[in-house]
């Protein structure tokens, strides 16, 4: 594996995860191809030494783990989710001469980005067949079906100025001006296309909205990645080619959560029971589950803020993170990041051995800090933890930037990092 791999991969990985659901299955399948064995949730677990496995919650969220006996895992921990817009369950608005939908914000996201973009639709679709059951399906259109217009500078005087965005009026996609539409024909449609055509019932969905502008390089000499979704799906992508590429020896572990944007409350997030229901299982003696706990480290992984070239006052300038000079360790004295110094001494310890660059950040003492599923984690479990992530611009816009060269690094010392 080389960079230039590892990156186009990344890029593919992007592109075909325009949500959590999406995400996950093509996680899924990654894990399949390295000989990764499928755990239900609901059946008995027999798991055999030697053996690699997965499991899903929501199909939202993953753990995959090896199995050889050891105790000292070393946990990579990513989430899955990332600030959209998500579609209200009677969503079309039909005013105006024009079709368009109801959306709710998830997250925090930046929402100025989201206007003049070619946008599509995706994620879990519920329905009955014909056999009376009720299937999930995820669908993606793919197709650039709405888009959010801005309002004209000509109507709006103050637009450069102090422009505030109602989340309720203001930012509803438009779709088309046809007035004949119908939701529930619309996603039939997009069933049949998947060739599901006994749909008796149409229940509900889970479908969010996305730009279709693809991943690509940026830069003179390709320096940066831009894409949506790099909060969090570079980690992810960083934490699944790691534990697929470690012999079934090493106990390793890699989880990615989903609501981690909404505060990880939820069966599916960090803050649910997912992680320690798994666990558990794993090691079903308490003296070895715990004696597992406290061997372990946690390395939670989640995008850092670079220094903005345009916005430097921002950072305190001694904790300035630069794009493609290595994985950033973030520490907080008030726990929103469960960094420490002896986690972040073997961080470094692992960093220096591979020659691979790591950095510090951490917030201005007058601005407040973000949290990450780290904290959260170690509460829950008891378990030792770095919290690291990779220098990022533009957090939480629809389309987001990191240097070419840092998601590999990270990947080569999470490899090489043992708990
Ligand atoms: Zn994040």
């Amino acid at each position: 594996m080389n960079k230039n791999d590892f990156n186009e991969g990344l890029l593919g990985f992007l592109d075909a995860s325009p949500t959590p659901f999406h995400a996950t299955l093509n996680m899924t399948m990654m894990l399949i191809n390295a000989g990764f064995i499928k755990l239900e949730e609901t059946q008995k677990w027999d798991l055999k030494e030697g053996s690699k496995y997965y499991v899903t919650r929501n199909d939202s969220s993953v753990i995959a783990f090896t199995y050889s006996g050891a105790k000292n895992y070393t946990m990579i921990g990513a989430h899955t989710d990332s600030p959209n817009l998500k579609l209200k369950p009677n969503p079309v608005i039909k005013e105006h001469g024009i079709v368009k939908f109801g959306v709710e914000s998830y997250g925090g996201l930046l929402l100025n980005p989201w206007f003049d973009r070619d946008l599509s639709l995706a994620g879990r679709v519920s329905y009955l067949d014909s056999k009376d059951e009720i299937k999930d399906i995820l669908i993606d259109v793919k197709k650039s079906i709405v888009t959010i217009p801005s309002l004209a500078i000509h109507l709006d005087d103050k637009a450069n100025k102090d422009k505030t965005i109602n989340k309720q009026t203001d930012i509803c996609p438009i779709l088309t001006t046809n007035s004949d539409f119908d939701f529930d024909e619309f996603l039939k449609w997009q069933l049949a296309k998947l060739n599901i055509l006994d749909v008796k019932e149409l229940y509900s969905s889970e479908l969010s909205f996305y730009d279709t502008q693809q991943a690509a390089f940026v830069g003179l000499h390709d320096d940066f990645i831009s894409s949506a979704r790099l909060d969090n799906l570079l980690s992810c992508y960083v934490g699944l080619l790691s534990i697929c590429s470690v012999e079934s020896d090493k106990p390793m572990l890699f989880i990615a959560s989903d609501h981690e944007e909404v505060g990880s409350e939820s069966t599916s997030g960090a803050g649910g029971s997912f992680l320690e229901n798994t666990l558990r299982r794993m090691f079903k003696d308490y003296d070895d589950y715990m004696s597992m706990i406290r061997s372990s480290v946690l390395i939670s992984a989640d995008n850092a803020h670079a220094i903005h070239p345009n916005f430097p006052t921002k950072h305190d300038k001694e904790h300035s993170p630069l794009l493609n000079k290595g994985a950033v360790i973030k520490i907080n004295a008030n726990q929103r990041y469960a960094s420490n110094s002896t986690t972040i001494s073997k961080f470094m310890n692992v960093a220096r051995r591979l020659k691979e660059p790591y950095q510090q950040f951490v917030t201005r003492s007058d601005m407040g800090c973000g949290s990450t599923i780290g904290p959260i984690t170690a509460t829950r479990l008891g378990i030792e933890t770095i919290d690291v992530g990779l220098p990022t611009l533009g957090m939480h816009s629809i389309r987001e930037l990191c240097g070419s060269d840092d998601a590999f690094s990270l990947y080569k010392i999470v490899v090489g990092f043992k708990a």
